[in-house]
């Protein structure tokens, strides 16, 4: 094994396929935080002054956002809060919620945990024990992902925040991408990018610092920092559609190191060309029951609460 590019040092923790890359534990770290941070300032994901919201599940992704996230507080650039949604996963979530709280405490953060219980009167559990014996095939992950996008929006607006934070990491952005393809979802494959860019100021801003670093390296930033994560999976993420298309990147990317980062820079060089072609505006109303916006009368997870409710 060679010695780390940068400094030399012989116990390298890393050899980069797709750069070629050895670098030890220190240079790692260093460099990671540094690329994050080049992200950030490249794609104007944060401006001075900006009160982030990081979404924060207690997982590697989210706890390695907020210590990035950290030091730009700590430079008096950014006011940042941290919220955990409990979606309510009974022998999951609570270590989750656990472990995001002590990071918030280590680091300082202002955290809130706030539920679907809180919120829409039920938990994740009781919504797919309801949706089995009525028979709907809907996945777990469908009404998680509205009802947390949801959560976090309305959580964003009351804590006055500017721009809300995810964990999103390079194998979840470039499985959005061909899982959009895949399905032939061209206006949701428009909206992927490393910030959102609706006009609409009813949606706070969504920004993804970690959409560069693949996840095997954020696995490995956690260990060499030394971070405190959540290591257990969702037991509702077996099956889903999104965990085939990510095992076949994975698959792909033992071969061909560099393939998910030319699916991210051939999807930036067509999304202007597909965005142009699909420019219908959308409308955007109120939801009538929750005030939250919506393309319809009613907002997607108001659509799924007045069913359940009739
Ligand atoms: S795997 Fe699906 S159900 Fe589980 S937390 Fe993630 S989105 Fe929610
Ligand atoms: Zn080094
Ligand atoms: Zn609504």
């Amino acid at each position: 094994m060679k010695n780390c590019s940068k400094c030399g040092n012989p116990q390298i923790i890393i050899k980069k396929k797709h750069s070629g890359q050895s670098l030890c534990r220190e240079c790692f770290i260093e460099s990671t935080r540094e690329k994050v941070l080049k992200d950030i300032r490249k794609y104007k994901l944060i401006e001075k002054g900006d009160k982030v919201l990081m979404a924060l599940s207690g997982g590697k992704d989210s706890v390695m956002a907020l210590n990035i996230l950290n030091s730009l507080c700590e430079r008096n650039i950014i006011d940042l809060v941290a919220v955990t949604i409990d979606e309510g996963i009974k022998g999951y979530r609570e270590d989750g919620i656990r472990i995001a709280t002590e990071n918030a405490e280590i680091l300082g953060i202002e955290h809130k945990v706030v539920s679907f219980k809180q919120y829409f009167g039920r938990t994740l559990d009781e919504i797919m024990s309801e949706s089995q014996k009525n028979a709907e095939l809907r996945h777990a992950c469908t009404y998680c992902g509205v009802f947390r996008r949801w959560i976090l929006n309305r959580v964003a607006l009351e804590e006055g925040a500017t721009k809300i934070a995810t964990g999103h990491n390079l194998d979840d952005e470039t499985q959005s991408i061909l899982m959009n393809y895949l399905e032939g979802n061209m206006h949701n494959l428009v909206r992927i990018g490393p910030k959102s860019e609706s006009q609409d100021k009813r949606f706070t801003v969504k920004i993804k610092p970690l959409r560069e670093i693949p996840e095997r390296e954020v696995g490995l930033y956690a260990v060499a920092a030394d971070l405190k994560v959540h290591l257990a999976g969702c037991p509702y993420a077996g099956d889903s559609f999104r965990r085939e298309v990510g095992n076949f990147i994975k698959s792909l990317s033992l071969k061909h190191p560099t393939i998910m980062y030319s699916t991210l820079r051939g999807f930036e060089r067509i999304k202007p060309l597909l965005k142009r072609e699909l420019s219908s505006k959308v409308e955007r109303g109120v939801c009538r029951r929750c005030g939250e916006p919506a393309s319809g009368d009613l907002c997607k997870a108001c659509t799924f609460i007045e069913k359940w409710d009739k």
